[in-house]
């Protein structure tokens, strides 16, 4: 009989991955791939004029992305918000008010998403809508919740204090030197929205143009996932 029980809480010990990731959304980190690719990804917007110098620059350089937009800035800023895809990028879900969703329960995280899915598509995006927790917060209400809608949780493995405004002007080394560090099959958080984004602007145009010189395609999120061999997750 103890025989039976050790081998069986080996059995789950060894699955026990397997077994949460049927229940529990995993969240995507990065793509693991030699491929010189990167998925630039903006939060908070969209917001003018923010967004639309970012996405100029992406144009201009035959870049693509993905804005995680909020609900509430999509209905404030429709126009600009329609230029996103327009311009061929793609659209993300960051929630209609952006609150920390690991400490509300599962019936708020699904009324935060479903409102921003409803609005995304009712100004005409048909392309994928993946999900990013507002300050990429997690918890196993927020995975179950997106297991459930069949919805990928997307986080990020580089991210920069492009949100301080002080970024260019009063550089810091290990952030200048992380712009060197991207590796390929990256998802790297910027923003588009939540303040004074002109060191993002600046921070975006450096990164294209350092990455370009050497080869690297500029892609969106579902775009990079098709390169995956295994997707790296956080995991619990
Ligand atoms: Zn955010």
């Amino acid at each position: 009989m103890l025989s039976i029980i050790a081998n069986l809480w080996c059995l789950i010990r060894h699955y026990k991955h397997s077994i949460l990731a049927i229940i529990f959304e995993e969240p995507i980190k990065q793509v693991n791939t030699n491929e010189k690719v990167i998925a630039l990804t903006f939060d908070d917007g969209p917001k003018p004029p923010y967004t639309e110098q970012i996405l100029e620059l992406l144009y201009q350089n035959n870049a693509k992305a993905t804005f995680f937009v909020l609900g509430r800035n999509v209905k404030q800023y429709p126009n600009v918000f329609k230029k996103i895809f327009l311009y061929g990028n793609e659209v993300g879900n960051h929630t209609w008010d952006h609150d920390r969703l690991d400490v509300k329960s599962r019936s708020f995280i699904e009324e935060q998403i479903v409102l921003t899915d409803k609005i995304i598509r009712d100004m005409g995006y048909q392309g994928n809508i993946y999900f990013r927790s507002p300050y990429g917060s997690q918890s196993y209400g927020i995975q179950y919740v997106l297991k459930k809608m069949n919805k990928k949780f997307i986080l990020y493995n580089m991210s920069f204090r492009d949100w301080d405004n002080n970024f260019w002007d009063r550089p810091h080394p290990v952030q200048i030197s992380k712009i060197f560090e991207i590796p390929s099959g990256s998802i790297v958080l910027l923003h588009d929205g939540g303040g004074d984004r002109h060191s993002t602007v600046e921070l975006v145009e450096v990164i294209l143009k350092k990455y370009q010189s050497k080869g690297y395609k500029f892609i969106t999120v579902s775009e990079l996932l098709s390169y995956h061999n295994q997707t790296v997750g956080i995991g619990f």
